[in-house]
């Protein structure tokens, strides 16, 4: 796929994030990025709408630049806005989200080729809950699983920027080990969810699976608890050949 179509496909994307009935952002909330062919990647710049998105609100950022600076142990502020600038493959594009650490990681260590980051309201109402991610933890009905993949990575809240890129960076290596593949879902505590996609329909199927999995979660929550399936049903969804077909289907859709 050339860089134009994925451009497209990455505008469609925020476009659809963007609705405003799905409450997954409002304002200037989440940010989307894609890889380019050549290694580099497309990030939202920073104050624009998912809703909205143009072309002209896209910036070309240098991947291993961002990488090199997450090497560093901290940033101030002054210095993540400098490096953010420096780090644009092209001077004339707007500097791109502070989230672009976060970003790059996702696609690098995280193995995504399309990320996707809201503020969904119904997820949150459970990751800024006593409860934090944990109700996530367990799985309450197969097409989670097929969507969502079989656990999701998690962060607890930290500053979000270079230092919560910091934290994502571990979790990913943690959970490549622990689980011998990267996340499909990575939950930020007290902030919001993330999808690690091949495809820009698949960023978008792992939002809207997220968002119905926390309404669900919800009203089992409110009628005295959820009853989540075993352990062995769920690695039977997760394993299951007519699955990876449907999964590879929804993936591919659009
Ligand atoms: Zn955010």
């Amino acid at each position: 796929m050339n860089d134009s179509k994925i451009t497209e496909k990455l505008l469609k994307l925020s476009h659809e994030l963007g609705l405003e009935p799905r409450q997954m952002i409002i304002l200037s909330e989440g940010n989307v990025s894609a890889l380019t062919n050549d290694g580099n990647f497309l990030v939202k710049a920073s104050g624009t709408y998912l809703g909205s998105l143009s072309k002209e609100d896209l910036s070309l950022v240098n991947m291993e630049t961002i990488l090199k600076l997450l090497e560093r142990n901290a940033m101030t502020d002054e210095e993540i806005a400098l490096e953010l600038t420096n780090s644009l493959l092209d001077k004339n594009h707007k500097r791109p989200s502070v989230e672009s650490f976060l970003h790059a990681l996702c696609l690098s260590e995280g193995e995504a080729k399309y990320v996707a980051h809201t503020h969904s309201v119904s997820v949150n109402q459970i990751l800024c809950s006593q409860h934090g991610a944990k109700p996530f933890m367990g799985h309450l009905f197969p097409d989670a699983i097929v969507v969502c993949g079989n656990k999701p990575a998690v962060v607890p809240y930290i500053d979000p920027g270079f230092q919560l890129a910091k934290i994502i960076q571990t979790e990913l290596k943690r959970y490549k080990k622990e689980h011998g593949k990267a996340p499909k879902l990575l939950l930020m505590e007290n902030h919001g969810p993330i999808a690690l996609a091949q495809t820009a329909s698949e960023a978008l199927n792992i939002m809207l699976m997220a968002d119905k999995w926390a309404k669900v979660l919800w009203g089992n929550i409110a009628i005295g608890g959820a009853k989540f399936l075993s352990k062995k049903e769920v690695k039977r969804i997760d394993s299951r050949l007519d699955e990876h077909y449907r999964r590879r289907l929804l993936d591919n859709n659009g």
